[in-house]
């Protein structure tokens, strides 16, 4: 398939590139290893596309003053997943950010484009115009479903979020700040995705016209210990089948306060409140979490071809859930 015409700018500031943006059918372009794919694919269309690349303000990793971790938004994945500082202090994101795509992906794609990229359902990807793309039906609700998410669809979407960086993010309690053409706010990563039933048709709360600058990490709290862990079908590029991300304090052996978020689980990084109720007081022992991994699953939705989504979270939960309490 041909690549369809549009215009193409690079803006030189962040100012410049927000104006871009603002006409018409304009989009943004990072390291366009999604988009690229989307436009070629007709996914949807684009008039302009508004390159940031040359916004060099907005790439590197850098301790705050008061000792947060700011990531600016065009950093790599693999600049993410090989920082000394990120391994060191937020262990469940430099994994996460291991083992996303490929090698190449990683290079290429940048962690602003990562927690923005568009959903995976093979029919949104494919030539059905289902109700993601303003049609009047979900084609997977009764279709090919066996990748689909087991909750939060609200019986409208099945998509599970594609970034295996967000649930990190969120488990870490990270916040990103999006500037548009009026100003600048903070949006925690928790509150950055949308449900099916927020809206449809978009899957984060960006507007056309607003960007993602930089992605900031808390300073990490005493006890804290985290992973994340990621199953896919082969040991290739595969996006998640299931996955957790795991921040849990620990006062001695009990765990204090825990985050618990599920990837290839909804359309959204999934926190697992039923585990971390299941767990927050008590000590990771074979009952408890035995537990909790049943309360991970407890309120689950599969479809037809996903039922083993349900098991596989379970076991996933169990086997991170003891791994983590002999760290
Ligand atoms: C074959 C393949 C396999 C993959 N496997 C995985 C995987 O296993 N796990 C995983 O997590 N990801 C996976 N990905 C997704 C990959 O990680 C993303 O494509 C990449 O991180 C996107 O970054 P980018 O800079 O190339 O974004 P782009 O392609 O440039 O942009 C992606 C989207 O985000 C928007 N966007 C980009 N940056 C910003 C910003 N700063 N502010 C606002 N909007 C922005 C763009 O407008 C566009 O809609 C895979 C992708 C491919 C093609
Ligand atoms: S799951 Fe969502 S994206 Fe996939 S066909 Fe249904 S409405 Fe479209």
């Amino acid at each position: 398939m041909l690549m369809p015409n549009f215009s193409y700018a690079r803006p030189r500031s962040l100012k410049e590139a927000i104006q871009q943006l603002s006409s018409e059918g304009a989009t943004l372009h990072a390291g366009g290893t999604d988009l690229l794919g989307c436009l070629r694919d007709e996914i949807f269309g684009a008039k302009k596309v508004v390159s940031i690349s040359s916004l060099n303000d907005l790439r590197g990793i850098r301790v705050t003053k008061d000792g947060r971790l700011r990531i600016g938004a065009l950093t790599t994945v693999t600049e993410v997943a090989n920082n000394q500082m990120i391994q060191q202090r937020y262990p469940a994101l430099s994994k996460a950010a291991s083992e996303v795509a490929s090698p190449q992906l990683r290079n290429q794609g940048t962690i602003g484009g990562n927690l923005c990229q568009k959903p995976r359902c093979w029919y949104y990807r494919g030539e059905f115009h289902c109700l993601r793309k303003g049609g009047d039906r979900c084609y997977a609700s009764h279709g090919e479903n066996e990748f689909h998410c087991i909750f939060g669809s609200g019986g409208i979407c099945y998509i599970v979020h594609p970034s295996d960086i967000a649930p990190a993010l969120v488990a870490h309690d990270a916040s990103v700040r999006v500037v548009g053409p009026k100003d600048a706010r903070w949006v925690d990563v928790a509150k950055f995705f949308l449900l099916p039933s927020d809206d449809v048709r978009r899957e984060t709360v960006l507007k056309p016209n607003e960007i993602v600058t930089e992605i900031l990490l808390p300073v990490p709290m005493q006890g804290l210990r985290s992973s994340s862990r990621k199953i896919r079908a082969r040991r290739s590029w595969d996006f998640a089948l299931a996955g957790v991300a795991l921040v849990l304090r620990f006062n001695d052996d009990r765990v204090q306060s825990a985050h618990v978020v599920l990837s290839g689980a909804a359309p959204i990084p999934w926190r697992s409140r039923g585990v971390e109720e299941a767990i927050t007081g008590s000590r990771l022992d074979s009952d408890t979490v035995a537990r909790a991994a049943e309360a991970a699953v407890k309120n689950a939705e599969p479809l037809e071809q996903n039922r083993y989504k349900v098991s596989l979270f379970r076991g996933l939960l169990e086997e991170e859930l003891s791994a983590i309490a002999k760290i």
